[in-house]
């Protein structure tokens, strides 16, 4: 019942340690070791729960502790290995912030992107290297068609408040989005649906992007 009996690797317990998370929340306790352990994850899960460390943590230790090889290298295109999908600035900023905070000294890169900012500073961000990309749909469909960014070499995905995307109309760029991640076999894929709510709509995503998926209610 603590963190230290998860095995995240050393640098990321050392991290968690180190934040002053002790006891996994429910949704952590039971989301993460089914990730690490190669399951897609439906989650009905509010704010305040945990969710972001939830889905965080499986990504970060993942990361580490596979080799992925050598990734391309195009004239500006990047090629993150983990995307984390949000409808808002807001929240896509806490999440690169919990991202980066446990992803000290692991060398994991991440960067966020989202819109109703310039672009200047985030494409010069991404050119620095990402493993973890936070970005919201609109923007990163931008990206996508600028051919800034490849979702190629997608091993993680998660989305975060689906019903809150969808509400805002985002369906569209999130098909978009997930139909560029063409892994030669999708099991290769861990995907990861968080919404606080389970209306017919997101059952439809869930079986469209999940495989063999774990549907949690906490
Ligand atoms: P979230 O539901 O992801 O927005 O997290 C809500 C708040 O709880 C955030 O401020 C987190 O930093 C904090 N938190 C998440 N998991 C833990 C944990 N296991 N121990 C202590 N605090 C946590």
């Amino acid at each position: 019942n603590t963190f230290a009996e998860i095995d995240l690797g050393e640098q990321l317990n050392q991290n968690i340690r180190r934040c002053k998370y002790v006891k996994p929340t429910p949704v952590q306790r039971h989301a993460i070791p089914m990730v690490l352990g190669g399951r897609d994850l439906m989650a009905c899960a509010q704010t305040g729960s945990g969710k972001t460390a939830a889905f965080c943590f499986p990504i970060i230790s993942g990361i580490m502790r596979e080799q992925y090889g050598q990734r391309p290298r195009g004239a500006r295109t990047v090629y993150p290995l983990a995307l984390i999908l949000s409808p808002t600035r807001e929240l896509s900023c806490q999440i690169h912030d919990e991202v980066k905070k446990f992803s000290y000294q692991t060398g994991v890169k991440v960067v966020v992107a989202y819109g109703g900012a310039p672009i200047n500073q985030q494409l010069r961000e991404l050119e620095r290297g990402v493993d973890i990309l936070v970005a919201t749909p609109g923007r990163l469909v931008d990206l996508l068609e600028r051919a800034r960014v490849s979702l190629r070499m997608i091993r993680y995905l998660a989305l975060d408040e689906a019903d809150r995307m969808l509400d805002m109309g985002f369906e569209p760029q999130i098909r978009k989005i997930v139909e560029q991640m063409d892994m030669p076999d999708r099991g290769m894929r861990r995907t990861m649906l968080f919404s606080a709510t389970f209306p017919r709509e997101i059952q439809r995503l869930a079986s469209d992007f999940l495989s063999n998926y774990i549907f949690l209610a906490v």
